[in-house]
């Protein structure tokens, strides 16, 4: 334990504050004081006098404090394939991309991750997560390239180990030379858990362990894949119902809808996570509340593969545990979460008398605590608590886009776009008055257009 002469305290005060604990609570003008990684107190007005240690007092007077948003979902490869197959449903997209994406390598991958990163950490996001399942042969160390690439951002991250062994000549949508082999993915996979997760409180990183989805993936590969993560105490990620099509395809293929097929294969439970989860009857959503499975809402990416409207509000209503996702960038090319907390609440009024069917501070939750819900981190982040970490980001709401709105959630939620003027992961700064503070975003840009030319010359030459 560190001498409490050696407590480094962060004092921020004159700020809006929403909590998004248990019970909602919110402060119209208050204070939060960090010590070290975690939250030390907060509360109505003034910090308490008396503060030792006290190496930085903010005055957030014009902002919103909210905890630090958690992204559940993406595919950071992606940033380098954005704007294709503009006008596809999943299926054809899926299929329009993979002969790109089997191209990729780890100084693509490591540029794209790191603009990825950027975008997120640049709007808020304090957690991310990558869903990575592209690894072509030879290809280089992608997973400790996309890690690498998290630890320079400064922000908490989950890398999902994906995998693919289901190819076109088992019946699936990837090309043969697309796929791994169901040995190679596995150990591949157990090796990644091994070399990289942190299971302690206050962890960088964690790894879990994430087949890609039941039409790329075997049935033996879902069914060790969720023995090896509950072996290793680590958790699981696949996608799931997010189309029609899917739902045919598993019915078909595998004579059962997904949630049977995923309840068959061991892929229902709490520390299961599932982005998408569009077409769910009550039945699916009633075995999803049974057993506590998670949700990636994703609902800006579901709008652009006209996938369709996740059915957020009966989830919640049952008890799911839902948070956000950007999802690809493939298919959702601003990279942005903290857009997605306003596209989530206005794409679930979508039809008629839904206008009270999400209101802002339940989006406020999915992108926050929901997030660190289904990471099974809500112990640690997702809330602003004495105790917690302090993962936490101070938005501008006193300029032209937001002065107007009295209640700081509904112009968080409702209005523009917020400027981050600050935001801290562990207690320390990642971005400063809009700024990456650990990266050069220019740089970033140049690096990212280089390796999006460099594959897209690759696949054209193939
Ligand atoms: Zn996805």
């Amino acid at each position: 334990m560190a001498a409490s002469a050696e407590v480094r305290r962060i004092v921020i005060e004159n700020c809006a504050i929403a909590t998004v604990d248990a019970g909602d609570t919110e402060y119209a003008s208050g204070h939060v004081v960090v010590a070290d990684n975690r939250i030390e107190s907060l509360g109505a007005g003034r910090a308490p006098e008396g503060l030792e240690n006290v190496v930085r007092r903010i005055d957030a007077t014009g902002h919103l404090v909210t905890p630090g948003l958690v992204n559940t979902h993406h595919h950071f490869y992606q940033w380098i394939t954005r704007g294709l197959a503009t006008d596809h449903n999943l299926f054809n997209w899926l299929v329009a991309l993979y002969p790109t994406w089997a191209r990729i390598d780890e100084r693509m991958v490591s540029a794209a991750a790191q603009g990825s990163l950027a975008m997120m950490a640049r709007g808020g996001v304090t957690t991310a997560m990558d869903h990575h399942y592209v690894f072509p042969r030879g290809s280089g160390d992608l997973s400790g390239a996309i890690i690498r690439a998290a630890r320079q951002m400064g922000v908490r991250f989950t890398l999902a180990r994906g995998s693919m062994d289901r190819s076109e000549k088992d019946g699936g949508l990837p090309p043969d030379f697309a796929v791994e082999t169901l040995e190679g993915a596995l150990a591949a996979t157990e090796a990644t858990v091994d070399e990289h997760h942190d299971p302690s409180f206050g962890a960088m990183t964690q790894v879990a362990v994430a087949p890609c989805s039941p039409f790329s993936v075997s049935t033996e590969l879902m069914r060790q894949g969720a023995e090896l993560a509950r072996r290793k105490g680590v958790r699981l990620h696949t996608h799931g119902s997010e189309t029609v099509e899917e739902e045919q395809f598993c019915k078909e293929l595998f004579g059962m809808g997904p949630t049977e097929y995923f309840e068959s294969t061991g892929w229902l439970g709490e520390d299961v996570w599932m982005a998408h989860c569009v077409h769910m009857n009550d039945s699916d959503i009633a075995a999803f509340a049974r057993t506590k499975t998670g949700v990636a809402h994703c609902p800006s990416s579901n709008a652009r593969l006209a996938a369709g409207i996740a059915r957020v509000p009966d989830m919640l209503a049952a008890g799911v545990p839902v948070g956000l996702g950007v999802d690809g960038t493939a298919s959702n090319e601003s990279g942005e979460l903290h857009t997605e907390l306003r596209n989530a609440l206005l794409i679930n009024r979508l039809g008629a008398h839904r206008e009270a069917a999400l209101n802002a501070r339940q989006a406020l939750r999915l992108g926050t605590y929901g997030g660190a819900q289904v990471l099974g981190r809500a112990a640690e982040i997702g809330s602003l608590e004495p105790g917690k970490l302090a993962d936490l980001v101070l938005w501008k709401l006193d300029t032209l886009a937001h002065a107007s709105i009295a209640d700081p959630v509904t112009a968080l939620v409702f209005g523009a776009a917020a400027p981050v003027t600050l935001s801290l992961v562990g207690g320390e700064p990642v971005v400063e008055n809009g700024r990456l503070l650990h990266v050069d975003e220019d740089a970033i840009a140049r690096a990212t257009r280089e390796e999006a030319q460099r594959l897209a010359r690759i696949a054209a030459e193939a």
